[in-house]
């Protein structure tokens, strides 16, 4: 008996399946070209795996932030916001973020993790609810681990579902706050977003929306499903984070709330660890600047996702959802799906894999994410590549001949 025994069955698994080849787990970018190109093993890959969906974290601008504001403010700061870690570009940045999503108060966070545990963990307690969708995000399901709110799951994506919850709940005096997604990061679908909004007034309820893979990617400025939908006005918490569209690491919240500021003394991922180093800070400003200032980027993302979607699509592949940056191949099996997943690093594609317990439903999923940063040429080589694997495997029963595709 030892200490690790509870993580027996998971190590089988894993032995398991190590057994037959290699696991994303293990694999090391050796080194990074581009914004799309790295390393892997001491061969060059397309990697269509990151959330680099604009290109940003190679952006010239931004890396130039970066090395500035090191030289000039060192490598990390060293303390918390509340204790010597507020540099004028963390207040900064918080300025700008509550300006581009046309809110007054921002708060920033050393990831998006960090950002969802904290403001929702603090915002309810006992006596209070959680609503949250069945596909959360993991962050969104370990914050109701770290309240006593009751945390209540409603159907994905399900409205109608939602309503029940919190008719039920009609009598309970306590608050509730309802917690969806822009886009799923499994599935890469989208929130039905004006439905739920309708659905948490009636309810008197908070609405908290994830913009983790739609800022960026979705509205016309690029703030998010929120502002596609029209209903930024009507959403109390937006939750962001800057490892995906703004290329570097850390998280936030906006929010209208004239109360929102009382969380820098009561939400604990906030005031105990350390803030953004300076870099980082420089860099998101910069990439923020260029969400703004560049609509071109988002242009080309989608170019380039109905370029792979409508090439899958063709194919035959079943894919997650409608067109959105995470495009997700759907598996029977969970051998097939890393049989393909090693086939294509070995042809020179790195894309994510999700596998059960991780994925709704208990799918395999291989999962790519397309970036702004690709090119029309690399888009091709992928889908080509996994039209080819998928016939040899099996799984693409209903191709239609590869000619047909222009694919030959
Ligand atoms: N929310 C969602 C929906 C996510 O997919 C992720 C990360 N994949 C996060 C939050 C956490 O973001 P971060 O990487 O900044 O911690």
């Amino acid at each position: 008996m030892g200490i690790f025994d509870t993580h027996a069955g998971l190590a089988a698994r894993y032995q398991a399946a190590r057994a037959a080849g290699r696991m994303p787990t293990g694999v090391v970018m050796e080194r990074l070209l581009s914004a799309s190109e790295a390393i892997i093993d001491g061969r060059r890959v397309v990697t269509a795996g990151t959330h680099n969906y604009l290109g940003l974290a190679f952006d010239e601008a931004c890396i130039e932030a970066a090395v500035a504001a090191v030289r000039r403010e060192g490598t990390g700061t060293c303390g918390s916001r509340i204790a010597n870690g507020s540099f004028s570009d963390h207040v900064a940045l918080e300025r700008e973020l509550a300006a581009f999503h046309g809110m007054r108060h921002a708060m920033i966070f050393s990831t998006g993790y960090q950002a969802n545990l904290g403001v929702i963990s603090t915002l309810v307690g006992a006596g209070d609810f959680l609503l949250l969708d069945a596909d959360s995000h993991a962050s969104i399901y370990d914050a109701c681990k770290q309240t006593q709110a009751g945390a209540i799951r409603f159907k994905h994506n399900d409205p109608d579902s939602l309503d029940a919850r919190l008719r039920r709940l009609a009598g309970e005096p306590g608050f509730k706050l309802v917690v969806v997604e822009g886009i799923y990061s499994m599935l890469g679908d989208i929130a039905p977003l004006k439905a739920i909004v309708e659905v948490c007034r009636k309810h008197g309820a908070y609405l908290l929306v994830d913009e983790a893979h739609s800022m960026g990617v979705l509205g016309a400025r690029g703030c998010g499903l929120a502002e596609r939908e029209g209903v930024l006005d009507q959403v109390d918490f937006v939750v962001g984070t800057f490892s995906k569209s703004l290329g570097a690491v850390g998280g936030y919240c906006v929010s209208n709330h004239e109360q929102f500021e009382i969380l820098r003394l009561a939400c604990r991922p906030y005031m105990f660890t350390a803030s953004l180093p300076p870099a980082t800070v420089a860099s998101t400003r910069a990439a923020l600047a260029a969400v703004q200032a560049r609509p071109e980027l988002r242009e080309k993302l989608w170019s380039n996702i109905h370029r792979f979607h409508d090439a899958l699509s063709a194919a035959g592949f079943q894919l997650g959802a409608a067109p959105s940056p995470i495009v997700a191949v759907r598996l029977e099996s969970e051998a097939a799906t890393l049989s393909m997943w090693r086939a294509l690093l070995d042809a020179g594609y790195y894309v994510n894999i999700g596998l059960p317990p991780a994925t709704p439903s208990g799918e395999s999923l291989l999962r790519c994410a397309i970036s702004a940063g690709h090119s029309p040429a690399q888009i091709d080589g992928l889908s080509a590549r996994l039209i080819s694997l998928a016939q040899a495997h099996g799984v693409l029963p209903n191709a239609r001949p590869r000619v047909a595709l222009g694919l030959a």
